[in-house]
């Protein structure tokens, strides 16, 4: 098994992150006889910087040319008063389009041993496992015409049968090798957008019988995400209501650290975690790594089709996470016992290590 990986560490924790996600895949390289080739290069601020451009040539050129692209994050204050073309997500953005993923996958998933760090009731959290898959290429962010002047400013919600069905067959896949359930939202009692949206998740639908399928307007999903979030298995929807209902979902986690996400559908798939480059705690050794390393697994998974290796990386974060280890933001109180990035790093590729091990000597028996 070969991989070319790009990895794009960004700005702030970003790097930070990145290293431990990538040093725990190294540790799966060796254990199964992999070769994973890195290459680094630069993206946001970082590329600003050195090269004048958020996604330069060099590094577009390098995702181009790569079977998956590892991203941490971008974003520096620095920037902040850039023109938005010029600013360092601008580069996210572009790298985005050029890549061409139209399925965005967001898992939230409460883990028993930190369900108590969410703001929500554990009663309520404690073994919810969602996976939102937004449509990342259409609707409101993408629509023309657009425009803004003194007086008024409008934009365009447009979608297309194709651009729903290939997102919709995503969630129906997904859900076959989950618990079997898809939840789309839409707002079709308004919107003319939503309505061909039901009409053709329904159709799609047709071709999963052993899917079960409900609709649920995006108002009521907001308030079931966090008053009942484990009726969800897979909630399928279209790009503006699925980046606020994904942000929302991340209460369940306990910490934006916790999340990861992919984003499939072109030939290159790109893995981040959903947080930002987080400047306020970067360059500390303190960010939570979970959510790039979990973004890791799911590069495995979709773009390595390495099922098994992905999931030892996230039965290894379980175990982690079960031992008591915690970033602070995931802390609570003295049983926790406080690491650093680079010591949980350390502590999920001795667990890869011993999962894998365990797995090949059931296999051996
Ligand atoms: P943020 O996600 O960077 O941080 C929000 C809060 O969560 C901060 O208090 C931060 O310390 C904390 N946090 C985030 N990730 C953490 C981690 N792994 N471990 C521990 N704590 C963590 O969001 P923000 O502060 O709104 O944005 C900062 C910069 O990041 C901005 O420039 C923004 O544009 C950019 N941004 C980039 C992306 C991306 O690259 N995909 C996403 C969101 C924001």
């Amino acid at each position: 098994m070969k991989m070319r990986i790009t990895v794009l560490p960004g700005d702030g924790i970003g790097p930070e992150v990145t290293a431990e996600a990538v040093r725990v895949l190294q540790t799966v390289a060796v254990i199964q006889g992999f070769r994973f080739e890195f290459e680094e290069h630069l993206i946001g601020a970082a590329a600003i910087k050195t090269l004048g451009s958020p996604l330069p040539r060099k590094t577009l050129d390098a995702c181009l040319a790569s079977n998956a692209v590892l991203l941490g994050a971008v974003g520096s204050p620095e920037c902040d008063n850039l023109p938005a073309q010029q600013r360092p997500e601008a580069g996210l953005l572009l790298l985005r389009r050029a890549l061409g993923g139209y399925a965005n996958l967001r898992p939230a998933i409460s883990y028993p041993t930190i369900s108590d760090c969410s703001p929500l009731r554990s009663d309520i959290v404690k073994g919810a496992d969602i996976l939102i898959v937004r449509e990342l290429l259409g609707g409101l962010y993408f629509g023309e015409p657009r425009g803004l002047t003194d007086r008024n400013a409008f934009n365009t919600m447009r979608y297309s049968v194709e651009e729903i069905e290939r997102v919709a067959r995503v969630a129906f896949e997904a859900a076959l090798k989950r618990q079997q359930k898809v939840t789309s939202v839409d707002k079709a009692n308004v919107l003319e957008t939503s309505q061909l949206w039901r009409q053709t998740v329904a159709r799609v639908a047709l071709d999963y019988p052993a899917v079960a399928l409900d609709h649920v307007y995006v108002d009521a999903c907001a308030m079931h995400l966090v008053t009942n979030p484990k009726r969800f298995d897979v909630i399928l929807t279209e790009n503006l209501f699925g980046d606020i209902l994904s942000d929302e979902a991340a209460v369940i986690t306990g910490s934006l650290g916790m999340l990861a996400s992919a984003t499939v559908g072109g030939e290159i798939g790109l893995y981040e975690p959903v947080h930002g480059s987080a400047p306020d705690i970067a360059g500390r050794g303190i960010a939570n790594p979970f959510g790039a390393i979990a973004s890791a697994a799911m590069m495995l998974r979709h773009s390595g089709q390495l099922e098994q290796e992905a999931r030892d990386i996230e039965q290894a974060i379980q175990l982690v996470l079960e031992a008591g280890y915690r970033t602070r933001d995931i802390a609570r109180d003295e049983s926790d016992q406080l690491a650093t990035t680079t010591e949980i790093g350390q502590l999920v590729m001795e667990a890869v290590a011993e999962v894998a091990d365990l797995r090949h000597a059931y296999h051996a028996v």
